[in-house]
């Protein structure tokens, strides 16, 4: 049975690994010692930061994912199934990200990351009528 160390728990091993060898590299007295171990100090340091910014990306594609997992898509928009929203349809789609649509006073709907304007039936329908009223208007006036 394979038992995982907890993440703090490496952090510290590796911080005190470093700790260690860097007073190793004190007591050593060749430079082509010193030198090397130096190195080696920055390696660890740099994949330690690394692991560090992995860690991180991986926390936000679990968080992603949960989201993704979690909602529904209706009305040319996307909403959690406790009834937050509207988020953008394509964001959610194409990357993951949950981002809320803004909306006017008139309902329009855009989203500030991809720029998409996805319209609710309902407001694209009273649109449709409003511009037809305004070409009748246009028509009757030429008459
Ligand atoms: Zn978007």
């Amino acid at each position: 049975m394979k038992l995982e160390t907890p993440r703090k728990e490496r952090h510290m091993g590796i911080l005190d690994s470093i700790r260690t060898l860097t007073e190793l590299n004190k007591e050593l007295a060749s430079i082509e010692a010193k030198r090397a171990l130096a190195e080696v100090i920055d390696d660890l340091i740099s994949a330690q930061t690394r692991i560090a910014e992995l860690e991180c990306e991986v926390r936000q594609l679990r968080t992603q994912i949960q989201f993704t997992a979690e909602v529904v898509h209706k009305d040319n928009a996307v909403w959690t199934k406790s009834g937050e929203g509207p988020f953008c349809s394509r964001c959610v789609t194409v990357t993951g990200k949950p981002v809320r649509l803004i909306i006017r006073n008139d309902g329009y709907r855009r989203c500030p990351e991809c720029k998409d304007e996805p319209q609710t039936e309902e407001w694209e329908r009273r649109a449709d009528a409003a511009a037809r009223t305004r070409q009748e208007r246009v028509r009757r006036e030429l008459e």
